[in-house]
């Protein structure tokens, strides 16, 4: 019958449209034209995605706070206004970015120029994950298609209405051989793998992380790996505690905790502890109410799993705040604990959830060795006034960012990298780092025959 003849023949044009063989082979046969890498080409591809982040706001919107409660206000905030101010730093800047830099040239060749260029690499794939799941998937998209490449936008599953929404609205704005998006999970992501890409941007686990990085390397394909890990927090005596609990308790509910780069813990140094423990429940009623369960700006947990390993690390120190919890909803107070134990279970893993563990530590020097013994961390905070603490946390430790008195938002610092070291990841992104990142540095030499 017409109708189901008609039913399937669009299933199977969907089908074709999102296979991977499919899909890589007909971005590369658009990159191999050329026509990726004029400027212009570029800015309008830029200014496609900008005007999707803009006339679809509001579809946008309401798919985030389906996936994870999030509020309009945070959700412009650290979604779209976020893209959009990459986006618009990106194209302000991109002409300087894309111009040859003249090389010195040693005197034995004289007469000859040196330059550098920056070589478009081919066919990005993308993989994001779901905490952030249109910031991680479009503020790479700009940074591979502003260096000149074509992209592969793989969604994460566990955000399935952003996915969807992508997956509709992004061919609406750039043409199918400029960019894909890839719907799906494993099997999907496993077939994506195997073919053949020019860069692999992949944002998640390091278990995950392992995965791609062998995939990769099969094709001998250049990875870069943002992944996570457990970012400290060091509060030194001395400091204005209630202006550090209200931006710790800013930086780490954010999206109920789910976020890459929020405080994981507190190393509270000397007699802190008390006293900033009071000042972060007072800081959690000044954000979300007394509450936060009917806070429109307050998320939830992104599925009954995370939920349920969030819910068994509340037994792991003295609850100071929340710790109240709502399995149906997803819901999970911001919850503060004291008196941790080094070695307790939420110590162990990034925690990636609305909970903020208190581990007091005697002196500086504790604190410092105490990151260390660890894996290094995406980003470390510390609340200080003093520039020798500083001098010390800057050179006697290593992490993906160091930001003092304000966490999280380094990564909205355009002309500062994005990216961790040794377990929190590889590579760089944001502003000019995405163009380095997603771009080929090639040494041009010219001497003249005559
Ligand atoms: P996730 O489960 O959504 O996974 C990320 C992506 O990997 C998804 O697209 C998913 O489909 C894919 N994937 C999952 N299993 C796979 C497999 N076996 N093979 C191939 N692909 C697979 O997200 P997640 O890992 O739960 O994200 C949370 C982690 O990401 C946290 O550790 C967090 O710190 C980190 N993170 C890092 C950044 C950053 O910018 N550095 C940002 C956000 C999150």
């Amino acid at each position: 019958n017409p109708a189901s003849s008609a039913e399937l023949a669009r299933t199977l044009l969907a089908a074709v449209a999102t296979d991977p063989t499919t899909v890589a082979a007909r971005l590369r046969a658009r990159f191999a034209t050329g026509r990726t890498r004029p400027l212009e080409w570029r800015l309008r591809q830029l200014a496609a995605v900008r005007a999707l982040l803009t006339e679809q706001q509001d579809t946008l919107l309401a798919a985030l706070h389906a996936d994870l409660g999030k509020g309009p206000e945070e959700a412009y905030r650290t979604e779209i206004g976020f893209t959009l101010n990459e986006l618009d730093h990106t194209v302000a800047n991109l002409a300087q970015w894309l111009s040859p830099r003249p090389a010195a040239v040693p005197d034995a060749f004289r007469l000859a120029e040196a330059r550098v260029v920056r070589d478009p690499l081919g066919v990005v794939l993308i993989i994001a994950p779901w905490n952030y799941p249109l910031q991680l998937a479009l503020a790479p998209l700009v940074g591979a298609l502003a260096a000149g490449n074509t992209a592969v936008l793989k969604p994460s599953e566990l955000a399935p209405a952003t996915s969807a929404a992508l997956a509709r609205l992004l061919p609406r704005y750039l043409d199918r051989e400029t960019a894909a998006v890839v719907e799906g999970g494993v099997p999907e992501t496993t077939a994506l793998l195997e073919q053949r890409w020019d860069h692999i941007f992949y944002t998640g686990n390091g278990t995950v992380g392992r995965i791609v990085m062998a995939a990769a390397a099969r094709h001998l394909t250049p990875v870069t790996l943002e992944l996570g890990g457990k970012s400290p927090a060091v509060v030194e005596p001395g400091v204005d505690l209630a202006a550090t609990a209200q931006r710790l308790a800013r930086g780490k509910f954010q999206n109920a905790g789910q976020t890459c780069v929020a405080p994981d813990y507190v190393l509270a140094v000397g007699d802190t502890a008390a006293e900033l423990g009071a000042h972060l429940a007072e800081a959690v009623r000044a954000l979300y109410g007394d509450d936060p369960s009917i806070a429109p700006e307050y998320g939830r947990i992104v599925n009954e799993r995370h939920f349920d390993r969030l819910t068994a690390l509340l037994d792991d120190g003295r609850v100071v705040t929340g710790g109240q919890h709502d399995r149906e909803s997803r819901y999970l107070a911001p919850t503060v604990l004291a008196d941790v134990a080094p070695d307790a279970p939420v110590m162990r893993e990034e925690i990636f959830g609305p909970i903020l563990p208190i581990v007091p530590v005697p002196d500086l020097d504790a604190a410092v060795a105490f990151i260390n013994e660890r894996d290094k961390p995406l980003a470390l905070y510390a609340f200080t006034e003093s520039a020798e603490t500083k001098r010390r946390l800057t050179e006697e430790t290593s992490s993906g960012g160091l930001a003092f008195g304000l966490p999280v938002s380094h990564l909205a610092v355009p002309e500062l990298p994005f990216g961790g070291v040794g377990e929190s990841g590889m590579g760089r992104y944001h502003g000019e780092y995405s163009i380095e990142t997603f771009s080929h540095t090639k040494a041009v030499l010219d001497k003249p025959l005559g």
